[in-house]
């Protein structure tokens, strides 16, 4: 089953000619998340070998503009460009209290009428996910009246125990969020794959009696099967270990974690998407404005061992290494000052339309 990451956005604060607004899709079985969808990300994905068509669930980690202000324009476009004879599963839409009004007034005002149904899942922040002075009153939100294609959704608040917030848990995947600091509260989201279920030991079938046939399938589908000697043959005795499934996190603007379930929940992950938005000289102005640096980033992504570190959510002073010219800044110095914590591992710059493979693990979780 291939899965992989496609960015489509790694500039920070708006987009330039260099670098989209924030957008990342995790692609997998025919799905398509969206993580973020700042503004221009639908010429973003025009651009790109994706089909924004194709997206089922959509994550906005806040609602700064950089994050979220494509969102409506996307829709509309996605809109456009389907029939409404075809009958479209509903978008689930995920993000921070409020976006739910967001969409209801813009879609209104602009009497945007989409051809497909969606739904808002809000996640409730909590106080200390930003500065006292920041937070906004907002009992206002909800108010309006939902648009036609607009199913109610879920309001989803922190779950005390697991220090996160349940989104998404299927047959194949779940998803969770964990909170972060930033100017205005921000989430970071944890993709699972849950683990497949080992090989049969064709061998050990054979000893047992067990014939080739739709026997071996309810073995491998975890259903105890009766022979027709009388012997009973469960799922435990003839499947080899479980394959481990993969993990990505994809966090959004943050200077710090908030709660201490954060590196438990993106221990080991395959891929860790972490913004990095000024260099290591500029940590003072990073915290100030609630962002991070290569430094912040490497050091959570050192305790949580994951295999491999993405920076993203540049400032838009550092261009491409490809694009570089003369007097501007050089993003691979944040690549290096990563490494400087995580030594001897690689890290990976993002820039617009790079894709990275998440390949499947063995069942001993190397991949
Ligand atoms: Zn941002
Ligand atoms: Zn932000």
């Amino acid at each position: 089953m291939a899965m992989d990451v496609t960015f489509l956005g790694t500039g920070a604060a708006y987009p330039s000619p260099h670098r989209g607004a924030s957008a990342t899709v995790v692609r997998f079985e025919g799905e398509c998340w969206l993580f973020d969808c700042g503004e221009g990300t639908q010429t973003q994905f025009m651009k790109s070998h994706l089909k924004a068509g194709r997206i089922t669930k959509i994550f906005i980690t806040h609602l700064h503009g950089d994050h979220f202000f494509g969102l409506p324009g996307l829709l509309c476009t996605i809109s456009l460009q389907s029939s409404s004879t075809t009958n479209k599963q509903p978008v689930d839409i995920y993000g921070p209290l409020g976006l739910r009004s967001f969409l209801r007034r813009i879609m209104t005002l602009s009497h945007s009428q989409l051809l497909f149904p969606y739904v808002v899942h809000e996640l409730v922040p909590t106080r200390d996910q930003c500065p006292a002075e920041e937070l906004k009153e907002v009992s206002f939100v909800d108010r309006d009246n939902a648009t036609p294609e607009e199913t109610r959704g879920n309001t989803i608040c922190l779950d005390p125990v697991e220090d996160s917030y349940m989104l998404v848990d299927n047959e194949l995947f779940t998803m969770k969020a964990f909170r972060l600091f930033h100017r205005i509260p921000s989430f970071g989201f944890v993709m699972e794959e849950k683990p497949r279920p080992g090989r049969l030991n064709v061998q050990k079938l054979k000893e047992l009696g067990v014939q080739p046939g739709p026997l071996y399938g309810k073995l491998k589908d975890g259903v105890t099967v009766v022979l027709e000697n009388g012997a009973t043959i469960s799922p435990s005795d003839v499947l080899e270990d479980p394959f481990p499934g993969r993990k990505v996190c994809i966090l959004g603007d943050c200077s710090s974690i908030v709660g201490d379930r954060a590196v438990s929940l993106c221990y080991e992950a395959d891929l860790l998407v972490h913004e990095a938005t000024l260099d290591d000289t500029q940590a003072d102005k990073a915290k100030e404005h609630g962002h991070s640096t290569p430094k912040t980033a490497a050091e959570f992504a050192k305790l949580c061992k994951v295999k491999k570190l993405v920076l993203s959510h540049f400032s838009q002073r550092y261009k491409p290494a490809s694009q570089v010219g003369e007097g501007d800044m050089d993003v691979t110095e944040l690549r290096r000052q990563a490494e400087r914590v995580l030594v001897g591992q690689e890290v990976v710059l993002a820039e617009d339309f790079m894709t990275i493979g998440i390949p499947m693990k063995n069942k001993h979780g190397a991949t």
